[in-house]
């Protein structure tokens, strides 16, 4: 058998002291360890590299909310991957189609991976984020002492993808789809409170980053890792 080689992507918390102590954390283990396929066709193996704080010794574990950000949780491809593959669906693309537009950029899938994906992300579309975000303001505040979130923004196209994270957990809290940047503006407005100290994002140079900082001026604003 071939094997090919693959680049290796490691990617450590963004933030490396402790929200309790400060001290500075230290790696513990790596958490996950996975190959990810990417528009382009290149696959990459991702590490994401688990820190934990030497001194509160709670068991508390710090991950890469940029490795955690580059394909959902449990799926080899990556998240625009998916989603590109999400919006096809809802234009009703056939299953051929869709595998032969992926084909043409190199992305090899099966048509019944297209109905696995599409469903996945389905799901998230209609889950109950208000219902989540609550819980993870709750669950941040009892474990951490303080809420943190990762906003991401994905473009297929004309639609742009919303997806927000719990920072700590790196959990899927929502994705949301808007059409300008006004309509992501009245989820931040809604669901990003005063609480909110940190927030990873994309780059200071893209008006995702400045928005969040008007909406959260007390939050610390901090972009992801270069892929
Ligand atoms: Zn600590």
């Amino acid at each position: 058998m071939k094997v090919t080689p693959r680049a290796v992507k490691i990617y450590k918390p963004e933030v490396l002291n402790c929200p309790k102590c400060q001290a500075r954390l230290k790696y513990n283990y790596t958490i996950s360890n996975k190959v990810v396929q990417f528009t382009s066709g290149r696959i990459f193996r991702i590490k994401n590299m688990g820190y934990s704080c030497p001194c509160c010794n709670d068991g508390n574990l710090y991950i890469s909310s940029t490795a955690n950000k580059l394909a959902f949780k449990g799926y080899t491809y990556s998240v625009k991957v998916m989603l590109m593959i999400y919006k096809m669906k809802m234009e009703h693309k056939s299953r051929d189609l869709i595998c032969d537009q992926l084909a043409s950029k190199g992305v090899e899938i099966s048509d019944r991976n297209v109905d696995i994906i599409s469903n996945k992300v389905k799901e998230f579309v209609n889950m109950d984020y208000e219902k989540n975000i609550n819980d993870s303001y709750i669950l941040q505040k009892e474990k951490y002492g303080e809420v943190r979130f990762s906003v991401d923004k994905v473009t297929v196209d004309d639609l742009a993808f919303y997806i927000l994270y719990d920072f700590y957990s790196g959990d899927l809290l929502a994705l949301w789809i808007c059409k300008d940047l006004e309509e992501a503006k009245t989820y931040f407005k809604k669901y990003l409170t005063d609480e909110v100290k940190m927030i990873i994002t994309v780059r200071p140079m893209f008006d995702t980053y400045q928005i969040l900082k008007k909406i959260c001026p007390k939050a610390k604003m901090c972009s992801y890792a270069k892929f």
